[in-house]
């Protein structure tokens, strides 16, 4: 397969270069996690936190590739978790930042090792703000509390929509209206949201019109407000201007500090999959690539969400070129990746570069019909590759048993 230059994101760092000799060194599958292209959004988060004096989390649950976090820390304030393991993640790895955590509901027995972590936690619930807000805000921390400002403004995702009827994400107004007490109002230090994924600002601006409307009159009351992740920023053609204003409005109207905990414009289009045909079989005019990569192991979200992730070197199946669908090789017949065009035709042994892999990958992929875990690479800005962990056998099996 002879690649065309592709110089647009996710591929741009790459230069136009052929894989084959780019990534030579590096046995399949694999995540190449790209220092250069995290530094550049870390460079434009960092002016973003400047010029409006905001303050930016990295959501670890798109990705918490630690050996990244100093590099990370330049230019972010912290980290934001959703759990026990997350919030020791960040404290642990990204010392003397920040470490927040929002969890739909929290455990007894972890909430020690997170009073010990966070210095900041975010509430689903009254009942949950009644049961642990005076422990945390005893244990040093700041409490926080998610409403849902009840206002969808995404379309068919919904299974990223947290403002959908019957969602179970942050308290709404007739809840709090219902369940609020004075005693309770007055643990709180902020309130946080999470509503966008993969937006742009004016959708951002939509959802704080319906918060002021549910909440508006007790804002004021707060030191911070969380405005969650899901904002797009470092995708090209993002609205930063509205992004910037909508944060400087909202500090000055309601006199709160702004957060933000974006995971996906952390790490967006800062990584690679790499992976190789093993075998390309026919079924009803259909050609079909077998792949060592596997959609359902190590790229769920293509079948969750769903969508196409980008390939380097070839298009989505449109009339032109050799049409392949590619797959993995384990016996789910579902495990698809997408259909594509290619410039030549597919053989065994040939490798495909998939972009945008470092959010939503090596922090969810899994060994389902006893698939390996891939690699986890890092090329550095000079453009050296280096090893950061393989994974073997044992990975596999001692999740499963006794280690006996
Ligand atoms: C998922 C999530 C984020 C990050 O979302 P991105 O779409 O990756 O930016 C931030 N905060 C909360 C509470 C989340 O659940």
């Amino acid at each position: 397969m002879i690649p065309r230059p592709d110089l647009r994101p996710p591929f741009g760092e790459l230069g136009g270069a052929a894989p084959e000799e780019l990534f030579s060194g590096i046995p399949t599958p694999a995540y190449v996690i790209d220092e250069a292209a995290l530094v550049k959004n870390g460079e434009i988060l960092k002016r973003l936190s400047d010029k409006t004096g905001c303050r930016i989390l990295l959501a670890q649950k798109a990705f918490s590739n630690y050996d990244f976090y100093p590099i990370l820390s330049r230019y972010l304030h912290g980290t934001e978790a959703s759990g026990l393991y997350e919030t020791r993640l960040g404290y642990e790895k990204m010392p003397g930042k920040e470490t927040h955590v929002f969890s739909a509901a929290f455990r007894e027995e972890e909430f020690a090792g997170i009073t010990r972590y966070a210095d900041h936690i975010v509430f689903n619930s009254i009942g949950q703000l009644r049961k642990f807000g005076e422990r945390a805000k005893n244990a040093g921390l700041e409490v926080g509390l998610r409403l849902n400002p009840e206002c969808s403004t995404q379309e068919g995702h919904a299974i990223y929509d947290p403002c959908a009827p019957g969602s179970r994400l942050g308290v709404t107004k007739a809840r709090w209206d219902e369940e609020m007490t004075l005693d309770l109002f007055s643990i709180l230090d902020g309130v946080h949201f999470h509503t966008l994924c993969e937006q742009d600002s004016d959708a951002l601006e939509t959802t704080l019109r319906a918060l002021e409307k549910s909440f508006g009159e007790w804002l004021p009351f707060m030191k911070w407000i969380n405005l969650g992740g899901g904002h797009h920023v470092t995708r090209p053609g993002y609205d930063l201007e509205r992004l910037e204003r909508l944060i400087r409005e909202t500090r000055e109207k309601w006199e709160v500090e702004v957060y933000l905990e974006p995971g996906e414009a952390v790490a967006l289009n800062a990584g690679y999959f790499l992976t190789r045909v093993l075998d390309v079989v026919e079924n009803a005019g259909v050609r079909i690539a077998i792949l060592d990569g596997s959609a359902a192991c190590h790229m769920p979200d293509v079948i969750e969400m769903p969508y196409l992730p980008p390939l380097y070197g070839a298009e989505a199946a449109g009339k032109d070129g050799f049409l392949y669908r590619l797959a993995g090789p384990t016996c789910l017949a579902g495990d698809v990746i997408g259909d594509y065009a290619f410039p030549e035709k597919l053989k065994e042994n040939d490798l495909l570069v998939f972009g945008d892999m470092a959010i939503y990958t090596t922090c969810k992929n899994n060994t389902f019909n006893g698939m390996p875990l891939p690699s986890i690479w890092k090329r550095d800005r000079t453009g050296t590759f280096s090893k950061i962990r393989a994974f073997g056998y044992e990975d596999f099996r001692d999740r499963l048993g006794s280690k006996e």
